[in-house]
């Protein structure tokens, strides 16, 4: 999925916008403690992931400190990994550290290299960079499968691991729970060199699948059921993408993470609250493996932050894949999907989801984000930088009786207005340049036969400006035999062009937008809503389908102005009243065939 840049894209990597500066949170506080203190100054870098000894060999870190973002490629990213992209990514860039790219995948059956691609693209087009001196490429987990597995010998030749025999029924009940106590497993005294000649024995493929697991030996009666003898390689018979047929033992995922984090230095292991009753068993792994001289000290450290919970979104990969697969959707990339490349088709812009993700900071209990939170950070950063333009999204024409008399039959008048009608001092906006002739398309609200209370715009005997053109005098309507609106009729005011001398002096009460019949150009336009109607779609055990929003799109065709039916696919713009919408990345044809997607309204008008 590439397209041209369009022309009010945004560079590479955006510093972060002056309002969404460094609100602290309580990661910011320990990496400054941690700077101050020292914590990580000893640490070394050979330039590449590797052991103790390999890291002691190198040079001193030149990063202040090191953070990850570590997916595992089985599906697409979206909005709650992109809160993850920039708190990982945005904490290195501030604090003179590099933020690691690696790619999770020590679970063979899952992955796809379809899915490494769109995470990488991701990544960048959020506006972050892995690179550093010497290597650009992400990393993946599987390249550190024959360390694991070194790892795992070791703690068996310290008396720290065991191979367990049980079934995994009788692992279950003897783990215990909460209230209760484990019991010891039979195999758990077996020594060293038994479990070491066992467990090679797995490795040369001698079991069954699941026949037996390996196990740390820790603490059956511990209060944390994830330090009961936790299991840490299990045989599983499965091709991986990387290391092919080499292993038919894998590590879990609990064992591989901290290590995969230790060969790489980071300081900082930033991962969502579920996994805070991991953290002893991250920190006693460390321990056993730096005193065995394995891994560098000192060891990373985890930190747990509250994953993104935003209404009326589905951020369950298993779920959007569901949307997906029943054609709910009609894409991964779909307008009303949360992943990135959803949010991307949709209109989002890397500086709105910076800015969101900034906006809502880090905290260390659950709770809801608005929607409406999100909207607005594209509301507030697409202000400054989407070009405006007209488009008619429910027209009627609007005839202009005297216009061949004012000025001849057939003449189109040459209008222009600021693409960007609040430049900062000094900086002058683009232009766009259109026609007005005897025929332009209004939207039918702007014209009422008896006006409402209040109305200001058309109806007969009042002036209106259309924007950038004339002043018109409304006469009044032209209805078909059923009574309904064909045309409206006007009368154009001489000498009122806007921008001319004197064009101020009849004054109005109202500037309509409108686009010539002349130069107008049919589009396409998607007016997307929110996918469901239930502000917690999955919560508590509904079915997620059920709220579905079956007004969730609506396509129209609606006239717009030429800059508009020029527009670079992927480019943003504001339709003047109606709000912010995007050339569709996808479908959009530049000068042929627009296609709009509606990113998001002017105000925020959910519900009400
Ligand atoms: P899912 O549960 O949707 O499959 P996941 O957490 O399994 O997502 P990973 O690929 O493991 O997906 O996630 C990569 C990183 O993104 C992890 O560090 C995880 O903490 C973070 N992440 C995932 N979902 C969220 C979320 N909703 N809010 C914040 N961070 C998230
Ligand atoms: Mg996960």
């Amino acid at each position: 999925m590439t397209s041209p840049t369009p022309a009010n894209s945004h560079p590479k990597t955006p510093a972060t916008t002056p309002e969404a500066a460094k609100a602290s949170n309580f990661l910011r506080q320990i990496i400054e403690s941690d700077l101050e203190k020292g914590t990580y100054a000893s640490r070394r870098w050979a330039g590449s992931p590797g052991d103790a000894a390999h890291h002691a060999a190198g040079q001193s870190d030149p990063a202040k400190i090191r953070t990850r973002f570590p997916p595992e490629p089985n599906g697409y990213l979206h909005i709650g990994h992109a809160k993850s992209i920039c708190l990982n990514f945005g904490l290195a860039r501030d604090y003179g550290g590099v933020c690691h790219l690696r790619f999770d995948d020590t679970n063979p059956e899952k992955e796809d290299t379809e899915y490494v691609d769109s995470i990488i693209d991701a990544v960048n087009w959020l506006g972050f960079d892995w690179s550093q001196p010497g290597n650009d490429q992400p990393y993946q987990a599987s390249d550190y499968f024959d360390f694991m597995y070194r790892a795992a010998e070791y703690l068996i030749e310290a008396g720290h691991a065991y191979v367990d025999e049980q079934t995994p029924e009788q692992m279950r009940v003897n783990r215990g729970d909460f209230g209760k106590p484990g019991v010891d497993s039979p195999y758990r005294n077996r020594t060293p060199a038994d479990n070491l000649a066992r467990f090679r024995q797995m490795r040369d493929g001698l079991y069954e699948d699941g026949a037996m697991v390996l196990r740390a030996k820790i603490d059956m009666g511990s209060p944390n059921i994830n330090m009961r003898d936790p299991a840490i390689y299990r045989i599983r018979r499965a091709t991986h993408h990387n290391t092919g047929d080499k292993w038919c033992l894998y590590p879990m995922y609990t064992f591989a993470h901290p290590i995969e984090d230790a060969l790489e230095q980071i300081t900082h292991s930033i991962c969502t609250l579920e996994f805070e009753d991991q953290r002893p068993f991250y920190d006693w792994l460390m321990e056993r493996l730096i005193e065995g001289g394995l891994l560098a000290s000192p060891p990373p450290h985890q930190y747990e932050f509250a994953r993104l919970n935003l209404t009326y979104v589905i951020t369950s990969k298993r779920k959007l894949a569901q949307l997906v697969y029943d054609h709910r959707v009609s894409g991964w990339d779909d307008p009303r999907m949360p992943t990135i490349v959803g949010l991307r088709r949709r209109g989002y812009t890397p500086e709105a989801l910076q800015l969101f993700a900034e906006r809502i900071g880090v905290t260390k209990s659950d709770s809801w984000i608005d929607y409406a939170t999100l909207e607005g950070c594209l509301r507030e950063t697409l202000e400054r930088s989407a070009h405006r333009g007209f488009a008619v999204l429910n027209p009627v024409k609007l005839v202009l009786t005297n216009w061949d008399e004012v000025f001849a039959p057939g003449h189109l008048e040459p209008c222009t207005q600021p693409a960007l009608p609040h430049t900062p001092e000094g900086v002058e906006s683009p232009v766009r340049h259109f026609a007005i002739g005897k025929e332009v398309w209004i939207e039918r609200e702007d014209f009422e036969e008896v006006p409402p209370k209040g109305y200001k715009r058309l109806f007969p005997g009042n002036k209106v400006r259309l924007k950038g053109g004339y002043v018109i005098e409304c006469t009044g309507a032209n209805r078909d035999a059923n009574g309904a609106i064909t045309a409206v009729l006007a009368s154009v005011v001489p000498d009122t062009k806007s921008g001319t001398p004197g064009s101020e002096t009849v004054k109005v009460k109202a500037a309509i937008s409108w686009v010539g019949v002349a130069d107008g150009v049919n589009a396409e336009v998607r007016m997307y809503d929110r996918l469901f109607l239930d502000a917690n779609p999955d919560a508590g055990g509904k079915d997620f389908l059920e709220t579905l929003n079956p007004n969730s799109l609506k396509v129209i065709t609606a006239i717009v102005e030429p800059s508009l039916a020029n527009a670079l696919p992927g480019q943003n713009f504001q339709f003047e009243r109606h709000g912010y919408f995007v050339a569709d990345r996808v479908d959009h044809v530049q000068g042929s065939k627009p296609v709009f997607n509606l990113a998001v309204g002017l105000r925020d008008s959910w519900g009400k």
